[in-house]
């Protein structure tokens, strides 16, 4: 059975010492939690201190981003090699907001799905839908098509070490979560594009609903037979407020 996973995504929020003391303020109130692995995806220049309070402890470390090539002359880029090195386990890769904001395409997304496997990281895919292309009626077509160019010519024994994180643009920072019975579809959409690429290795695949998770919703989202944990932004950003998340999943 796949071990859930809730994950805090902190965008380009807190300076070094608030990276610190949050760190330190949520192994207090979860340090004991097993039942779900616990992510923090925090920004670059956050990580080294988050290595020093948290590396041998149960909460596991996550960038936002790598770029696909070990090392060389490419100016402002991070690698999956530079984030093993500073005790990185997992990292979000695709995040609407690269693929919007800053043009990430399918075909960069697959060359840094690779990397970071290769290196030994666990992925966290991002794919979902805008509100346009749901009001049309192709966000199915979307997020497979995400899905199918994302992981494509993946081995199946590397497909199965992808996390993918369904967060539908529209429910991101705006309050509106996906009804969990509409995440629900579309994770088991996902899991059913996975099948048709890798068989019964999809079924241990672990897939995220993301997009406005609070404390309060949490429940009712894991309960849903293909979503097997969270990707939250917002509700990740206090300790005490993603700690009681946490404990709700
Ligand atoms: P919110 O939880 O703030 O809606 O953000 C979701 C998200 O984009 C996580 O990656």
């Amino acid at each position: 059975k796949r071990h859930p996973i809730i994950a805090g995504n902190w965008k380009m929020n807190k300076i070094v010492r608030e990276a610190q003391d949050y760190a330190i303020k949520l192994l207090g109130r979860i340090g004991n939690v097993t039942d779900v692995d616990v992510v923090v995806c925090a920004p670059f220049t956050a990580l080294s201190t988050l290595k020093d309070e948290l590396e041998e402890s149960i909460i596991h470390i996550g960038a936002q981003d790598l770029f696909w090539v070990a090392s060389g002359a490419f100016t402002g880029e991070i690698s999956a090699e530079m984030l093993v090195d500073i005790a990185c386990t997992y990292v979000i890769i695709g995040h609407s907001e690269r693929r919007e904001i800053l043009k990430e395409t399918d075909e960069d997304i697959a060359k840094k799905i690779k990397a970071a496997l290769k290196a030994g990281l666990t992925p966290i895919l991002c794919v979902g839908e805008n509100l346009a292309q749901r009001e049309e009626g192709r966000a199915l077509a979307i997020v497979r098509g995400q899905v199918q160019k994302d992981l494509a010519d993946l081995p199946s024994e590397d497909l199965k070490r992808v996390v993918i994180a369904y967060e539908p643009l529209w429910a991101i920072g705006t309050g509106k979560t996906s009804s969990s019975q509409d995440a629900q579809d579309m994770c088991e959409a996902i899991r059913t594009t996975l099948a048709g690429i890798a068989g019964t290795v999809a079924d241990e695949v672990n897939i995220l609903y993301g997009g406005s998770v609070k404390a309060d919703n949490i429940a009712e989202l894991m309960v849903q037979p293909d979503i097997d944990g969270a990707l939250v932004g917002g509700a990740s950003l206090d300790a005490d407020g993603f700690a009681q998340l946490i404990e709700n999943a």
